[in-house]
C-alpha cells in the first residue's frame, strides 16, 4: 500500500511515533519494533536524484509523474512511480455518479459536504 501524505501530515505522524517509541505506553517491545521501522521509513530522505528521473519522464494527457513521486533505483536506472489514465470502459467499470445535495439536487458544490445552494447535505 502506498500512502500519500503531505509534509504536514508526515511530520505529524513522525512526532506520534517518535513520542509512542520514546514513553512505550500503548505497545509491547515488539509493536515498538514495527513503529520504529515505520518512523525509519517516515523520515528517510527521497533518493537525490527523484527529480532527474521524473523529468526523464514522457508525459502526456494519459501519463504523469508528481514532482514529489517515489523512484525505485537499479543499476541502469530507476523505476518511476506514474500515474496512467484509465477510462471507465478500458476498465469496463460504471462511471460514478455526481454527488448531489439529498435536498434540492443541486449538483454544483465547491467539494464541500455541505451544498452551497441549501445547505444540505451532499451525498453520492
Ligand atoms: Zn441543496
Amino acid at each position: 500500500m502506498w500512502l500519500r501524505l503531505d509534509d504536514h501530515e508526515a511530520a505529524f505522524l513522525a512526532e506520534l511515533l517518535n513520542r509512542e517509541l520514546k514513553e512505550q505506553l500503548h505497545v509491547d517491545d515488539e509493536g515498538k519494533g514495527k513503529l520504529q521501522t515505520i518512523f525509519d521509513r517516515l523520515n528517510e530522505p527521497p533518493d537525490s536524484d527523484t527529480a532527474a528521473f521524473a523529468a526523464a519522464v514522457d508525459t502526456n494527457d494519459e501519463l504523469e509523474v508528481d514532482s514529489d513521486t517515489v523512484i525505485s533505483r537499479s543499476d541502469d536506472g530507476a523505476f518511476v512511480m506514474a500515474w496512467v489514465y484509465v477510462t471507465n470502459a478500458e476498465a469496463g467499470v460504471e462511471p460514478e455518479e455526481d454527488a448531489s445535495c439529498e435536498n434540492c439536487g443541486g449538483t454544483d458544490n465547491d467539494g464541500s459536504d455541505i451544498c452551497t445552494d441549501c445547505g444540505g447535505a451532499i451525498t453520492s
